[in-house]
């Protein structure tokens, strides 16, 4: 596909600059809400009955219950209805009667519940009435192709009547109500839009027809899911720049949870810009919410971050089958302990009522957090920068597909699967890290250890900011496709950090399995231990590209570290072609010197290049190899050490201002009800000053501790069930806190 004559490219709008709008990052209303609820109120009008028991005190009086401090309730939903006697919009039969929205603001503001007003943009099923807004698969196909079969209208926001009516309500709604925070939900794109005015608008801006198939090695088609990227997230701070043009000082959020989602939604990283916090909603399973907690705590420009999921099994689908209160309250004290806000959603009955015993439960759920609420907060300390990429959430395996087909389940992207592991592997060795990404260059200074997991397509800023990061001594961890490929779909030949690993691209590696076997290095003996009781590791090739390994070529300037070990024949043989030595298996068999693992120094820092995505296997081996790597790298103890079970989620944050460091400890296994983990140690390493004490919070109780001769101080805390909280105490140095308890 693609253009040959481009139009030269006119400059493109910006996102508004909100600074000196009176934009206030996660003021003090909000900082200390941890305890949160979605009101889910998607109902319609068109059957007798709906919504005519909406009973706003009593909904506030059950919040109340629920010990919750946030509510984000309908102002608007998907069905295209307003919950207020709108002029401008569709209200609903029930809200002509009663201003629904308006008095739940009232009546949750009365009991100092925070009061966010939920709108849905692009989700709207009034293009039932309004086909001409409707998102189209194909130019051609029918409201009914894309809509008969399902319930989720959606509007395209290139289009100018319904971006007119979108803002007629947003301004409207903030005329007239007063509340503390505006949450605006699935700004996104799924699948491509082929409206006439996306065409037109791509064709204006490029000079170029749009394309249809996907091709990341073609320059056309990166350009076009540029500009689907750009759009969106032009459209999101459009949005928020008319919420702050009427009420300066109200936050706004808008779902990010398509961050997290593969390139069909076009929501990057850039549409954080829009956002005064991040905010979205995730059902996923445990390896979901320990990626979106670390992303998010790293991504918001305020905090806390929140973090929302449904009350129900499995999803938002479901409206009575309830989640066990112990693994809601594990969930909502994990999200705690990745520094964000716990938010549930619950589905409102249709004629308006809450299940009363369901708040009771909630009230349970959110107690723990309730106690430690006022101590919560602070910096994320981290010695490991994981590095996630919105330009890779893409896969090679796509080109040449119909991209009306490709929906974007982020499970299929090799670079989505390399952070999930790793971000896996990283908690359970609790190892103290946070995601980074191109909005952090700047910072990548901070962490000890930087990993590109598998990172398909790298901007010549990120390339030019990890060498600079390693000249001047940073460690980096690279896998894969690291740094192959740029953004604008170029061919390209060798890795651009090629010089950082000492190493050069040579191909893909065809063979179904490969293994990797240790070479003689420094590194043998640790890495042999960390394999035992293997010898080498299993690497399959995945023929979608999930996962696999290259072949290096070329002259090697780093040290093999690990070399590749074949098996007799590279496909997977069959009953005819008698291509098989081991029935179920390919076991290795023949010794190559092909080097797997490459370790080079560089300026006055090293890298480990691995040519499998080792951070994405899921094996034992795998993950004690890949840790034993970043150990090497590291050369130095973490700042915080933790020895816990590996179900254990820590969170350790610096809070300056208290002079202390916030050690969180969620015990949250894969079943529950949890049963209490026997002990958890803890080291942490010279900060600021010298430590003075630990402190079990919320209690003010002493944990005895230790201190070597270096300075750091250790500690244990028994039986660690639900959520503890740990603050160790320093001093300046200059003798403030003397009566040292630990003398
Ligand atoms: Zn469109």
């Amino acid at each position: 596909m693609g253009c040959a004559n481009p139009a030269t490219a006119a400059p493109q709008p910006q996102p508004p600059d909100l600074t000196g709008m009176g934009v206030e990052r996660g003021g003090p209303s909000m900082t200390h809400r941890y305890r949160r609820l979605v009101l889910d109120m998607h109902i319609p009008d068109w059957v007798p009955g709906l919504l005519a028991r909406f009973d706003p005190e009593r909904i506030a009086d059950l919040l109340v219950a629920g010990r919750i401090n946030y509510a984000t309730i309908y102002a608007q939903g998907h069905t295209g209805h307003c919950y207020w006697p709108t002029a401008v919009g569709v209200a609903h039969a029930a809200a002509r009667e009663a201003d629904l929205f308006g008095s739940l603001v009232a009546a949750l503001r009365r009991r100092d519940i925070f009061a966010c007003a939920y709108y849905s943009l692009v989700f709207n099923n009034l293009i039932a009435d309004h086909p001409d807004w409707r998102i189209r698969s194909q130019p051609q196909a029918s409201l009914a192709d894309d809509y008969g079969n399902h319930r989720y209208g959606q509007a395209c926001p290139n289009n100018p009547a319904y971006r007119a009516r979108a803002a007629a309500e947003i301004a409207e709604l903030l005329s007239r109500y007063e509340f503390d925070g505006m949450f605006f939900d699935m700004a996104f794109w799924r699948p491509i839009c082929l409206c006439p005015a996306c065409l037109k608008r791509y064709r204006d801006e490029t000079g170029c027809d749009t394309p249809t198939v996907v091709d990341w090695h073609d320059a056309g088609w990166c350009r076009y899911q540029e500009a689907r990227e750009r759009w969106n997230a032009q459209y999101q701070a459009e949005v928020t720049a008319l919420v702050k043009r009427l009420r300066p000082g109200l936050p706004v959020t808008h779902n990010a949870g398509g961050i997290l989602h593969g390139w069909p939604l076009a929501v990057g990283l850039d549409t954080i810009t829009a956002s005064d916090f991040l905010s979205g909603d995730f059902y996923g399973d445990l390896s979901d919410q320990r990626t979106v907690g670390k992303l998010f705590s790293a991504c918001t420009p305020g905090r806390p971050a929140e973090i929302m999921t449904t009350r129900c099994l499995p999803g938002p689908q479901e409206h009575v089958q309830t989640k066990a209160e112990d693994a809601l309250a594990r969930h909502a004290a994990a999200v705690v302990a990745c520094g964000a806000a716990a938010s549930i959603i619950d589905g409102i009955n249709p004629d308006g009522t809450l299940e009363p015993a369901v708040y009771e439960m909630f009230g349970r759920v959110y107690a723990p957090i309730a106690a430690l609420e006022e101590h919560l907060g602070g910096e994320p300390l981290a010695d490991v920068g994981l590095y996630f990429s919105d330009d890779s959430k893409i896969s090679f395996a796509e080109d040449g597909r119909p991209a009306a087909e490709l929906r974007g389940g982020e499970r299929v992207y090799p670079h989505l699967r390399a952070v999930r592991g790793a971000c896996e592997k990283l908690q359970q060795g609790q190892v103290p890290f946070a995601v980074v990404t191109r909005r952090h260059l700047a910072e990548l200074g901070r962490y000890r250890v930087l990993v590109l997991p598998d990172v398909l397509r790298m901007r010549a800023e990120e390339v030019a900011a990890v060498r600079a990061y390693v000249a001047a001594g940073g460690r980096v961890y690279a896998s894969r496709l690291t740094s192959l490929n740029a953004t604008d779909g170029r061919p390209s030949e060798d890795f651009a950090l090629a010089d950082l690993f000492g190493c050069h691209y040579g191909g893909e590696q065809t063979d179904a399995i490969s293994y990797l076997r240790p070479s003689p290095s420094p590194a043998a003996g640790e890495l042999a231990a960390a394999l035992a009781p293997q010898r080498c590791l299993a690497v399959r090739r995945q023929t979608d590209g999930r996962s696999g390994m290259v072949t290096l070529g070329g002259p090697m300037a780093g040290q093999p570290l690990a070399t590749r070990t074949a098996s007799m024949y590279a496909e997977p043989g069959s009953v005819v072609d008698r291509r098989y030595i081991s029935l179920h298996s390919s076991p290795p068999w023949r010794d190559t010197d092909e080097p797997m693992l490459i370790h080079h120094r560089f300026g006055q820092g090293e890298v480990i290049y691995s040519a499998a995505n080792l951070e994405a296997l899921d094996a034992p081996a795998a993950s004690r190899l890949w840790l034993a790597l970043l150990r090497r790298l590291a050369g130095a103890p973490w700042r915080v050490e933790v020895q816990a079970h590996p179900c254990v989620w820590t969170g350790a944050f610096h809070q300056p201002e208290r002079r202390r460091v916030l050690l969180l400890f969620a015990n949250y296994p894969p079943m529950t009800p949890a049963l209490p983990v026997p002990s958890v140690s803890f080291t942490l390493q010279p900060m600021a000053g010298p430590w003075l004490r630990l402190v079990e919070l919320p209690s003010g109780v002493e944990v005895a501790a230790q201190r070597d001769a270096a300075g750091a101080i250790s500690g244990t805390l028994a039986h660690v069930d639900g959520l503890r909280a740990v603050a160790a105490v320093y001093g300046d140095g200059e003798g403030h806190g003397g009566q040292n308890s630990l003398d």
